[in-house]
Order: C-alpha cells, then structure tokens, then sequence
C-alpha cells in the first residue's frame, strides 16, 4: 500500500472529503472485503473503486457495459494523472497488446473492460499473469435476467469469485430494488460482501410539473430565462415531434440536435458525441437515447409528453446533474396526454394483467402530477424511501398551489358526460357546458340537453382543467376506440349523487423564473462575464486536449472559481475538484484569466 485513501482523495483528485458512505465502502475494500453497492447517480461511486485501486498494489479493473464513455473515463484519468487504459472491441490490435503489456507489467493503475472482452480466455490468462487491485462491476444490474438493461456476458463474471478467490469485489449500481439487488448478490455470488444502500434521493434536482399551455413558448421561456447556453436534454413520445421539435430550437437560435431510432446510425452516433464533446448541445430525442449516456454537466432535462411510468421518469429526469450542480426536470403535461396515454394502455395487445399492472404505474404517474403538496416526498415514497420534511426545492414546494371545493363543477361535467350517452371526448363536452354554438353542437342536437351552457362562467382552460384531474384520479374513463370519449366510472358515483365534495388544484401560471433563478443558476449576473471566460478557457483546452469540457473542469469547479476568484495556486488548490495534477496543468491558464477580471473591474 503506498498513499492513504483521504490522500488520494485530496491531491489526485481534489477533494476535500468524502461523501458518506464513500470512505466505508473504500476501507472495506482496502482491506480485501467484497462490497455491493447501491448509490443514485451522481452519488459518487466510481471514487468506491478507484481510490482502492490506487492505493492497493496492482491494477482495478473496471468491468463496465458502457462502450462508448470508456474513452473519456480514461481520458478523464489520465487528465488526473492516473495511469489508466481500457480494452473493448473498438480498438485495434496493437493498442490492445500495448494495453495487455501494460497490464502485464503491472503499470496501470485502472483497466476498464468490456463484458465480452473480460470473458475471452486471453483476457483471463492475462489477467491470471497480472498483480490485480480488485475487481469492480459496474452497472451490476446488468446481471438481472429480468431487469430491462441485462446482458448475457454479465452472467459469466462469476467466474471472477472463482478463478481469483482472494481478489476483492465490489458490484455498483443505482437501481435498488429489492430483486435486482438480491439477484445481483445471488448471481455474483456476493453472499457474504458487505452492502452498502444509499437513498434514491437526488436533491440536486429541481422537479417542476406544469400544466401545458402553449407548450414551445413554455420551453422558449424556459430556456431562454434559465438554461441559457446549457446541456439538456428535451423527451419527446414521436420521432416526429422529435425533428419538429429539434428544428425549431434550431430556428430559435439553439444548437439542438434530434436524436431517434429511425435516424442513420452515422447521424446518431454524430449527434451523440457532439453532445458528449460539447459543453452547449441540446439533444431533442425520444426515449431510445439515453442508456449509457453519463454526461455529467446535463443541467435540464425536460418531458414535452408524459412518461408512462414514475420509473421511467425518475430514470430519464435522473440523466440531470451527474455532478450534483444544480439541475431542473421540467414535465410539461395536460389533458391530451392522458387521454392518449388512457387510451394507449387500454388498446394494448397485452393480457389483463398486464394492462391492469400498466394502468397502475400511469396512475401512480398521474398522481405526481395533481399531487399538491412536495413531489420529491411521493417519488421517493414510491421507491420506498422516505423524506421526513417537504424537499424545499420542487415547484409546489417553492410556489404552493392553490385547491378549490370543485364539487358544483364536477357534478356538472359528469352529468354533461353521461347526457350525451358517454360516446364524446373533452372537446365536445366542453363546447356542451359553455354552450358553444357549433356544427356539432347542432347535429346531435346538443343544444337541447338540461346541460347546455350550464357551465358558461368557467373558461375553456378551466374546463380543460377540471377534465385533465377527473381523468387522472379516475373518476372519468377513456374510450380505447375512436376519439377517446369520455365514461363515467363506479368511482365517480359519491359526487355525482352529491354525497362526496371533491377539491381541485387551481392551474397557475408556471414559477416566476426571479423565485427560481436564484436557486438554479447560481452565477450572479454580474459573475456572467467569468463564468463565460473561464467556459471559453477550459472549452479550449478541451479541444487541445482531445477530452470533453467536463474532464478539464466540472461546472461545480467554474462556479467555485468565480466565487473565490483564486490568484495563486495555493488558493487555487483550496477550490474542490483541483488536485495537484490538474493546478500544474491548468492552474495558470485559469489564473489568467480571473486575474485580467479583477483588473478590469
Ligand atoms: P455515480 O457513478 O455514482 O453516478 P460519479 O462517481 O460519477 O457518480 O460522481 C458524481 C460526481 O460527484 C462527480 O462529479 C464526482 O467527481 C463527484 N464526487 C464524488 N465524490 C466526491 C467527493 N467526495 N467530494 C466531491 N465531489 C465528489
Ligand atoms: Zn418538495
């Protein structure tokens, strides 16, 4: 053993401390235990393995699905003066031979593989040869059969266990169910190694849910107000609306990119490392991006549809804030998107049980959305975890929303629905309570029902409203056939009969961005201008470098430089995320430029 691990930690890569239960999980495996851990993402687990790599003698190696990042995990070590290589299938045979020789000499301190790589007899041979640190398993869930990311090459890494007995282990993963982690365990014969389960909770992350309306001008705003020049990621349900989309933020000025299953390979793979390259790309895609995408410095992710699943949202919106900046997930949702979902899961191919199960999850999805009170408290009460006090940093928590005694209202949009023999969709009822004057109105003679223009003091938003909540609590179904038309439920029976008295959320206009700026864009105004320089500074050394932005330096360091204005490298070195490595390659650079700032205001 050569450097204690808080050392390592301080000069290679210029932390302060540890985050709990890092220095556990670290001692654990310094002393030659098995570990499986399960962290959320951007929890800080490749420190788990990498700092016991580094002080125990021989080389980690990192068993990782993640083709496409292990170039720039590497890079990023390097950058931190680690000796690290990778092995997968995209590289020729001499690097792979000077990798293997390096390995052989024991001159890496890191080695990530490929599944498919490590299980090849030469791979095993070589490492049989080779002084080896520990064994880490990165994406372990891989492992779980019945998982939706698993990989058969995952199941053979339990000859790892066999073949090197006394190596130490450790498995990692963010996703924390209770059979995938008793599948991982099982499958990698972890039985006796010790566990380590942090919570789900990314405070970081700033949920937002709102109600659409003029949906691109809500994204304008957004962007424009907030995420000005940063990396996002915008979900769309259609490939369609994915390339609508994509081109018009183009129009609007915005380096937007689509991205989608029925794009060229060659276009996507483009757009994908132009994201990954780029420290101002926005990636408008469909759900098929994102596996594997580790960019830590995504500060939005923003839903223009609505997720089928909280899982599914909590994956997608947990792509933001990998390096625990500060980061917001936007949902922009309203009553077209239910009533297609609705109808989506009921015309579903499935088996009742499948459909029954399906209905579940976009209830519970639903709920989030009408919830009123913090939604971090229902997300991560879904998931199993609990949080004792509201988050303080979602919309209703920020801006609590206002409810309503909506009873009157509801008995007259039920009774509206069940009058027209429950065979029209939201529109038509509408038109039915305000009293339009329609074509349609006319032809099914509408205008002759006792509900007609009963409702005429709530405008078409208000109803819409109102429809949007029925339908998500269940008290109004949705017709799989046809337009979607509207059914009344046996849940909806208490108020119509006037025995139940129902509350509503009132729709209000999205946050006022002064109330949320200050706790998403921390860089004061009058910061700008740095922040800005020191951008263009480490964009240019990236470049030089060959490597993303964010392996020069992550936003969270920028931030702190714009707020310590360091002028020597000692004061440099008291910034987090500067160790000794990174201050001798880049601390002039970056003096440079905050000194020609202090010296020009
Ligand atoms: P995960 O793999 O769990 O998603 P990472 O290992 O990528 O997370 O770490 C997330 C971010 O947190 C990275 O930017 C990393 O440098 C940072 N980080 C990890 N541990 C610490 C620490 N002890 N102090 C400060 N930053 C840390
Ligand atoms: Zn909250």
């Amino acid at each position: 053993m050569s450097d204690t691990p808080l050392h390592i930690l301080q000069h290679t890569f210029g932390y302060d401390n540890f985050r709990a239960p890092q220095d556990r999980i670290i001692d654990c495996l310094c002393e030659g235990g098995d570990a499986l851990v399960i962290m959320p993402t951007g929890g800080g687990k490749s420190l788990c393995y990498q700092i016991p790599a580094l002080a125990r003698d021989g080389v980690g190696v990192v068993i990782s699905p993640l083709i496409a990042l292990m170039q720039d995990q590497v890079s990023a070590l390097r950058e931190l003066g680690v000796n690290a290589g990778f092995l997968n299938s995209t590289q020729d045979w001499e690097t792979v031979r000077e990798t293997e020789n390096a390995i052989r000499r024991g001159e890496l301190d890191l080695v990530y593989i490929a599944p498919e790589r490590l299980k090849q007899d030469r791979t095993l041979e070589l490492l049989q040869q080779s002084p080896i640190a520990l064994f880490a398993i990165d994406e372990a869930h891989c492992v779980a059969q019945w998982g939706h990311d698993f990989r058969s090459d995952y199941l053979k890494l339990n000859i790892l266990h066999e073949m090197f007995p006394t190596v130490p282990r450790v498995a990692l993963t963010a996703t924390a169910d209770e059979r995938t982690r008793a599948e991982i365990i099982e499958r990698l014969n972890l039985h006796t190694a010790e566990q380590f389960l942090s919570g789900f909770d990314r405070p970081n992350i700033q949920y937002r849910i709102q109600q659409k309306n003029k949906p691109r001008n809500q994204l304008l705003h957004f962007l424009r107000n907030e995420q000005q020049g940063n990396v996002g990621v915008i979900y769309c349900l259609s490939r369609k609306k994915v390339e609508d989309t994509a081109e018009w933020l183009a129009q609007q000025g915005f380096n937007a990119l689509p991205y989608h299953a029925g794009l060229s390979a060659s276009l996507r793979e483009k757009n994908q490392t132009r994201f990954l390259r780029e420290d101002n790309i926005i990636i408008v895609a469909t759900i098929a991006f994102g596996m594997g995408i580790d960019k830590p410095d995504v500060r939005f992710v923003v839903h223009l549809d609505l997720p089928k699943s909280i899982e599914a949202y909590y994956q997608e919106t947990g792509r933001a804030g990998r390096d625990g900046d500060a980061s917001t997930a936007l949902l922009l949702y309203g009553l077209e998107d239910i009533v297609k979902l609705r109808q989506m899961m009921e015309g579903s191919d499935g088996n009742e049980q499948f459909k029954r199960h399906e209905q579940q999850r976009l209830n519970a999805m639903l709920g989030l959305c009408e919830i009123t009170t913090c939604r971090r408290q229902v997300l991560l009460r879904y998931f199993g975890d609990d949080l004792p006090e509201p988050c303080g940093n979602c919309d209703n928590c920020i801006d609590a929303p206002d409810t309503w005694n909506a009873s009157e209202a509801v008995q007259m949009a039920l009774s509206a629905v069940y009058r027209s023999d429950q065979r029209f969709g939201a529109g038509q009822i509408i038109d039915i309570l305000r009293g339009a004057d329609t074509e349609k109105i006319r032809q099914f003679s509408h205008n002759q029902l006792s509900t007609y223009g009963i409702g005429s003091k709530l405008s078409v938003n208000e109803w819409r409203s109102i429809f949007r909540q029925l339908i998500a609590r269940g008290l109004l179904g949705v017709d799989h056939e046809g337009y979607g038309a509207l059914k009344l439920t046996e849940a909806c029976r208490p108020i119509l009969r006037g025995e139940d008295t129902i509350q509503l959320r009132r729709d209000t206009a999205p946050l006022k961005t002064a109330s949320i700026r200050k706790k998403v864009l921390d860089v004061a105004e009058e910061d700008m201008g740095l922040w800005n320089a020191l951008r263009q500074c480490r964009k240019e050394l990236a470049e030089e470098h060959g490597v993303p932005p964010y392996v020069i330096f992550h936003d969270a360091t920028l931030k702190e430089m714009v707020e310590k204005r360091p002028l020597n490298d000692h004061e440099l070195l008291c910034v987090s995320g500067i160790g000794d490595r990174k201050l001798e390659q880049f601390g002039e650079a970056f003096i440079e430029v905050i000194h020609e700032f202090e010296y020009q205001q």
